[in-house]
């Protein structure tokens, strides 16, 4: 495992980082026992920071740590958790939460406290809150140790918040193909300049830049003359950057623990050769071009009081657009008009566009309107008959088992 220290406390933080907020699940709940294992799997392998919040995993994920965290692991580590503005209703709450936090995690102190997503509205409703002031005073108290901020607004929002109080380190969202939004490499570079740790989030966008990859992204990526998987390519881009302190990565498969281990032991900063950032140029390039919603399935646009599934939708939109396989996403879209994922339906034309969801989007995605390019491309006839035919799969597989009893 690579090092990389924190310039305002001289922490020595791993350059991978684990983030709960992706934990393997089991239907639709965290699959403790998995979970566990791999973060501890990770801690054994010389991961030392772990990423939590409020109101991952509703609630759970900050809970899960906690049981991992126990039997001496907690020594082992940097907690980072944060302080969620939807979350919060008035000033109160804000002790209310981190009391939570500490209580679910099973510690005494957070190492890392952070308010969570800012982008303008949130700031302005923390500073209302006296969030500032709040953060002294739990230090003071000895409930938190330094202090951050997770960012999803723009640049000039960024560069505001860094200067408005002492904090210790930042997370942004950064990969190849975020480079000029949000935060992006201005960003990076500002906070770094001004002696803040850089922790960095969806380093492979959700998930999306590894794992099933278009096939002329596969193309670049087989002609490089060096060859690695898609994520070893998006983790090592990001680590590239002297800049980024820590990566973190939303692991939920322990092949793919074991493989970003790996990666990190060799995670050099300025490594990358000119070829191989040409590669990830084009590959960029190539994305760019193909991705139609640039949603990271963070969830925080969830729920939907119409009972849309925001993030399956555009997960099956993206799957459409960007890699030709008609046939899965109408299947996964027809799923979502069935309800056979809850029981409710979930598809995209139940949007009533009353951009509730828009808010706390941090991509800025403008939802209603790309929830109706869904539903037209994915709606209809074809995906009826496919529909169809799953249904009438799924009941001669239950008449196969009933003549089988
Ligand atoms: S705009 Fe559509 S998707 Fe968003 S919350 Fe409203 S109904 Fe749901
Ligand atoms: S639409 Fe926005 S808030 Fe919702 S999952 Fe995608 S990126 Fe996250």
């Amino acid at each position: 495992m690579q090092f990389r220290t924190v310039p305002k406390n001289g922490d020595k933080l791993s350059v991978l980082g684990f983030g709960c907020m992706r934990l393997p699940l089991n239907g639709q709940y965290v699959d403790e026992e998995r979970a566990i294992n791999q973060i501890r799997y990770a801690i054994d392998n010389g991961v030392n920071y772990v990423d939590t919040a409020p109101p991952y995993h509703g609630g759970n994920s900050e809970k899960v740590l906690g049981k991992a965290l126990l039997d001496d692991y907690r020594k082992r580590v940097k907690i980072a958790t944060k302080l969620t503005p939807f979350m919060l209703n008035k000033a109160e709450d804000m002790d209310k939460m981190l009391n939570t936090s500490l209580q679910k995690l099973q510690t005494d102190h957070i190492d890392y406290y952070l308010l969570h997503g800012l982008e303008k509205e949130s700031w302005n409703k923390l500073q209302g809150f006296g969030a500032l002031k709040f953060l002294e005073k739990a230090k003071e108290e000895g409930k938190i140790v330094n202090t951050g901020f997770s960012f999803h607004g723009s640049p000039e929002t960024f560069k505001t918040i860094v200067d408005a109080y002492n904090w210790t380190m930042c997370q942004i969202q950064y990969n190849f193909l975020d480079e000029k939004t949000q935060a992006g490499t201005e960003g990076l570079k500002y906070a770094a300049s001004k002696n803040l740790a850089v922790m960095v989030m969806e380093p492979l966008r959700g998930g999306a830049l590894a794992g099933k990859i278009p096939k002329e992204v596969k193309q670049l990526y087989d002609d490089s003359k060096t060859q690695r998987s898609a994520a070893e390519w998006g983790l090592r881009w990001v680590w590239n950057h002297p800049e980024a302190t820590v990566v973190l990565s939303g692991m939920n498969e322990e092949k793919q623990v074991a493989e970003n281990i790996k990666t990190a032991e060799t995670a050099f900063p300025s490594a990358m050769k000119s070829d191989e950032l040409a590669t990830i140029k084009k590959v960029a390039e190539s994305y760019k071009r193909l991705m139609k919603v640039q949603c990271t399935g963070c969830e925080y646009c969830m729920p939907c009081p119409s009972g849309v599934n925001i993030p399956r939708n555009f997960s099956a939109y993206n799957d459409y657009c960007m890699f030709g396989d008609e046939q899965h996403s109408r299947a996964m879209y027809g799923m979502m008009l069935m309800g056979g994922l809850t029981g409710k339906r979930a598809d995209a034309s139940l949007c009533k566009a009353c951009k509730k969801c828009m808010e706390r989007c941090p991509q800025h995605i403008a939802i209603p309107e790309c929830l109706k390019s869904v539903s037209k491309d994915l709606g209809g006839a074809k995906t009826e008959a496919i529909l169809t035919m799953m249904k009438s799969g799924s009941s001669q597989k239950t008449d196969k088992t009933t003549s089988g009893n």
